[in-house]
This record gives structure tokens, sequence and C-alpha cells, in this order.
């Protein structure tokens, strides 16, 4: 385990204790999200080393890295996965201003690709298509199923700089352990008229709030930070870019109650997840920038 000392956003030192949450999927031990009292950014803390993170990652219930169509959830899971794929293409090619059938090709790099469908997708519609993904298995079924270009986390330095047009980050950054670096490293690599695009689970959600410390999307200690969208445009920010565009993801809110319900229950109620997730939507929908997991359009300065 490693302990951090300064806030990832503002360098503080002066830190709460926010909220003590079980990992339910992996190791069932304990975890810790701190607060910093500065700007009240929320990361776990102590968080397991870089060498130790990878053992946090090996359970069959965790899906996101697997193509399992096992149980209702997982079902149900798969089949939003294959909208929310259409949606995301289409947000990209609106930013990249290219038509699916346009010849002109334009470089597109996803960070922590899993599987690969995303990239599959995006390359189907002409995109010219890099992936970086640190789990092996992960990767190599991306390479076979979709004969895409995907390379392990090391890769990310070779990449030449100013080349990308967008570069997506779906549902990772709150995974990466040298956030600053990374986000400097991402800004280095797009080109000046590019679109970094970043979905992350939103803390200060209605569904956050009421299931609290059985929140899923804590999910601890894989989620080392837990950013709402101020968080997000400071981060960026304090690296001369700016948040353009704040988009909701609706279905999160139900698988994330889901999920939540289970934890916090012991048994899985689709009903009262159904319930939570449209009340959070809906409370939403007045803010436009409080949903479950929301999506950042964001650009160079
Ligand atoms: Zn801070």
């Amino acid at each position: 385990m490693e302990t951090l000392s300064h806030c990832p956003i503002c360098n503080s030192t002066d830190f709460d204790q926010f909220l003590t949450c079980t990992d339910y999927t992996v190791s069932h031990k304990e975890f810790s999200i701190d607060q910093c009292r500065s700007c009240g950014f929320r990361f776990t803390n102590p968080r397991p080393s870089a060498n130790e993170l990878g053992s946090y990652y090996k359970a069959e219930e965790y899906i996101s890295h697997s193509d399992s169509k096992k149980g209702l959830v997982n079902r149900l899971y798969h089949l939003v996965r294959r909208y929310t794929l259409i949606k995301k293409l289409q947000l990209i090619v609106r930013l990249a201003g290219v038509k699916l059938s346009a010849s002109k090709q334009k470089q597109l790099l996803d960070i922590g690709c899993g599987t690969g469908a995303f990239l599959d997708i995006c390359k189907r519609a002409g995109f010219t298509c890099k992936g970086i993904e640190p789990d092996g298995d992960a990767r190599e079924h991306s390479i076979k199923t979709y004969d895409l270009d995907v390379k392990d986390e090391p890769e990310l330095d070779n990449l030449p700089k100013a080349s990308f047009e967008i570069i997506t980050l779906w549902h990772v950054l709150e995974h990466v352990p040298l956030l600053n670096d990374r986000i400097l490293q991402i800004k280095q690599l797009m080109n000046q008229s590019g679109r970094v695009i970043v979905a992350v689970p939103n803390c200060s959600s209605f569904d956050a709030k009421h299931y609290n410390k059985y929140w899923a999307a804590y999910d601890l200690p894989r989620h080392l930070y837990h950013f709402t969208p101020k968080d997000i445009i400071s981060i960026f920010e304090k690296n001369e870019m700016k948040v353009e565009q704040i988009l909701p993801m609706r279905f999160d809110s139900f698988y994330v109650s889901m999920l939540s319900e289970k934890y916090k229950t012991g048994r899985t109620n689709y009903l009262k997840a159904l319930i939570i997730g449209l009340i959070s939507n809906v409370s939403a929908i007045k803010t436009g920038r409080e949903f479950s997991s929301q999506i950042y359009v964001i650009k160079k300065n």
C-alpha cells in the first residue's frame, strides 16, 4: 500500500477521512477515501501500490474487462453497452467533424480500451485507431477478435506527439495512479484542434449520495479518485486545458444502482434500482451536470 501525502489537484497536505468502503468484488477488504480540506477532492488513501493494483482486478464479477454474458445483469449490461457504443461513436464523429463514410483519416487513441469493442466500431467508421490496454487478456482479445492495433501502457511514451485528433478515456482516469503525469501526456499527444473525451463516475450525483458507502462506483480500491464535475474542471485547468462540454451517461445510474442495491442489502432488487436510477437522472436534469456518470469534452487552452 502507498499513502498520498499531497492532494493530486491542489497539492494541500490537509485531509479528512471522508468514507470507509468495502471492496465487494475482489478482496472484500475495507479501504478509505480521504477528502482534501482545501479543494474538496476525494481520493482513495492509502491505496494499493502500482505492483499490487493488478491483483484487485482479478474477479469473474468484474465484467468491465470481460465479455461474459451470464446472468440478467450482465445481459442487460451488454445490451446497454451496444447502444452506448453507438452514442459514443456519434459523439466522436461530431467532434472530429467527419461523416461516417468520409475518406479523410482521423487519428484516434483509446486509452484503456479493454476488449476493444469501442475501437472496433470507430475503425469501421473510418478512424485510424490505436489502443492502449494494460490487461494482457483484454489486449489479446482485442487483437485476435477485431484485429486492432493495441499495445501495453508503456507504449504511450513512444507514440508521436501532437498526432491525435481524438483521445478517449472511458471510465479510465479514475484508475490511473499518476494522474497529473497522465493528463500532461495526453495533452502532448493530442493535436492543436484535438479533443479529449473523459468519462468518469460523479460522486456528487444523487445515487452516490443515496447509497453513500454502498455506492458501487466508489469501487475501492480500483478507483483511486472520486471526481465531481468541479474536480475534473480544476485538474484539466491546472494542466492548461478546458472542459468544453459535459454530457450525461443516462444508463449508468441504473447499472450503478443495481450493483449498489446488491452491496447494501445482499440481494438484487431491480425495481428499487430502477426507481433510484430514475430519481438520479431526473434530479440531474435540473443542473445538467450531476448525472451518475458523465462525459467531459476537453480541449487545449
Ligand atoms: Zn486539494
